[in-house]
């Protein structure tokens, strides 16, 4: 093995040189160049090896033309050649296409760098785009990693590589931020981009606003005119057929035309009730990427990075242990948090440490919140609420007094827990559909008249106490 230390110095210095000279916006050289490690040298050729082949690919068809130009300059004609391979858990790499025809490389495409951000006034003409919701404010960590990197690849090249994008994740797990980071970095590096952020709910009113007065027409050429369009909370098209068959039409109009397409939803398109079949198989044919409940580590990244943002200065590491140990899985309410202890400190004029933040949080946190809520928990209490037995709630009993609080019991492990429809199923000895059908039968009894809404919250309070 040659010893790579001369060639892992010219990739410090290239990357150095890139980041100087400002090539590629600073979320792009994050994501794509950083993770990139030296594994090998030959004729004068360097080795980069990329943590994932998603990563690995991307450089490999983007960026390769750039790299090989700066390699060149830096290492004055030393390194002329690059090649992108797939980095082993062991530390070796594997090595891709290695026979490829070198005039093939010659022939690849241009590389398509984004130019260097604008000054955000400029083009934040669009009012719904919160201009904090960027790649630079966005935490990269295990449970959105995929996200994040599809996210950028879009915003990059958008309308080119996956079309639609699809963000998939609880409730204040970041999918707004993300599709607002695309749609932020798309106008800076292109003013002329046009670029349209709606929520599902806004496309549905404006719609039903353009029926009742006649103006379907100017609704139609304003939803069929972007470059890149987002559509945010698409389970808000649960039970709307007539608005789904408008935007059964603007997506083929949109995708007809290459523009990029992304959407969200809190499920997969094929979970959302009522979803006509021809709108599921249209959302599930681009990249789907799921983004799932931070661990303690990134919570406890995204803490300090608020801090961070808000000019505000914790010396007490406890603090941030604390918070991210209280609230595990949304990040609205992890912010709310912090920005609760924050303003606590500033009222009192204190500073900020543990036995604060404890003060400040005293009455949003629920005691006992150590306890972890279990699906025999959630049956335990259901069946005692009911007054029937644990064996029947589990057992294969259709009678009423049986089937509706197994159908709450469905419906809170899913609310309750982090559990997908086919682990609840396995426990009740059911597929994951019935779960699915208890769940929403259950939902929409509360949608329709909150009232119904008690009796779980009831049992809900029960469980957290227990
Ligand atoms: P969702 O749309 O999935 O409900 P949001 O995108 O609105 O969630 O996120 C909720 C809040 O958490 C926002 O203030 C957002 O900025 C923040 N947030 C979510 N994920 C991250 C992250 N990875 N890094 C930093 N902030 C985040
Ligand atoms: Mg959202």
């Amino acid at each position: 093995m040659i010893d790579l230390s001369p060639y892992i110095k010219i990739w410090q210095l290239t990357m150095d040189t890139l980041k100087k000279e400002e090539v590629v916006p600073v979320p792009s050289y994050e994501s794509w160049f950083e993770p990139l490690k030296v594994v090998d040298f030959s004729n004068r050729r360097i080795y980069l090896a990329a943590p994932i082949e998603f990563v690995r690919e991307w450089v490999d068809t983007t960026y390769k033309e750039l790299l090989k130009r700066y390699l060149d300059k830096v290492s004055q004609g030393e390194v002329t050649d690059v090649k992108l391979v797939l980095l082993n858990s062991n530390g070796t790499y594997t090595p891709d296409n290695e026979n490829e025809n070198e005039n093939e490389t010659e022939l690849s495409s241009q590389p398509a760098v984004a130019k260097i951000p604008k000054p955000i006034s400029e083009s934040m003409r669009h009012s719904a785009l919160n201009p904090k919701y960027n790649f630079e404010s966005f935490v990269v960590g295990n449970n959105n990693h995929f996200a994040h990197a599809a996210a950028l690849a879009v915003a990059e090249k958008p309308g080119t590589v996956y079309s639609p994008l699809f963000f998939q994740g609880g409730v204040g797990l970041g999918k707004t931020h993300l599709m607002q980071a695309i749609a932020n970095f798309v106008l800076e590096n292109n003013l002329r981009a046009k670029v349209g952020y709606f929520s599902t709910e806004t496309f549905v009113n404006e719609f039903l606003n353009s029926m009742s007065n006649k103006s379907t027409e100017s609704f139609r050429s304003k939803y069929r005119n972007y470059d890149v369009i987002l559509i945010d909370d698409i389970q808000f098209f649960s039970g709307k057929s007539a608005c789904q068959e408008e935007f059964f039409h603007t997506y083929n109009a949109l995708h007809n035309n290459g523009s990029q397409i992304i959407l969200s939803s809190d499920r997969p398109p094929m979970e959302i009730k009522g979803l006509e079949e021809r709108l599921v198989s249209r959302f599930s044919g681009g990249l789907t990427t799921e983004i799932l409940p931070p661990d303690l580590e990134t919570r406890i990244a995204i803490l300090k990075n608020k801090a961070f943002m808000e000019e505000v200065y914790i010396a007490d590491e406890e603090v941030f242990y604390y918070i991210a140990n209280q609230v595990d899985s949304n990040i609205r309410v992890l912010e709310g948090s912090l920005n609760r202890i924050i303003a606590f400190a500033k009222i009192n004029k204190v500073k900020i440490d543990r036995q604060l933040a404890e003060e400040a949080l005293k009455n949003l946190i629920p005691e006992n919140k150590s306890k972890p809520i279990t699906l025999e928990l959630i049956i335990q209490v259901t069946a005692q609420y009911f007054k029937v037995r644990v064996e029947d709630l589990k057992g294969s009993k259709r009678d009423n007094n049986i089937a509706f609080p197994r159908q709450v019991a469905m419906y809170l492990a899913r609310e309750l827990t982090d559990m997908t429809y086919s682990d609840i199923g396995k426990e009740f000895k059911r597929d994951h559909s019935t779960v699915m059908h208890g769940h929403d039968k259950i939902y929409n009894r509360i949608e329709i008249d909150p009232k119904n809404k008690k009796f779980i919250d009831d049992i809900t309070k029960q469980i957290k106490k227990m």
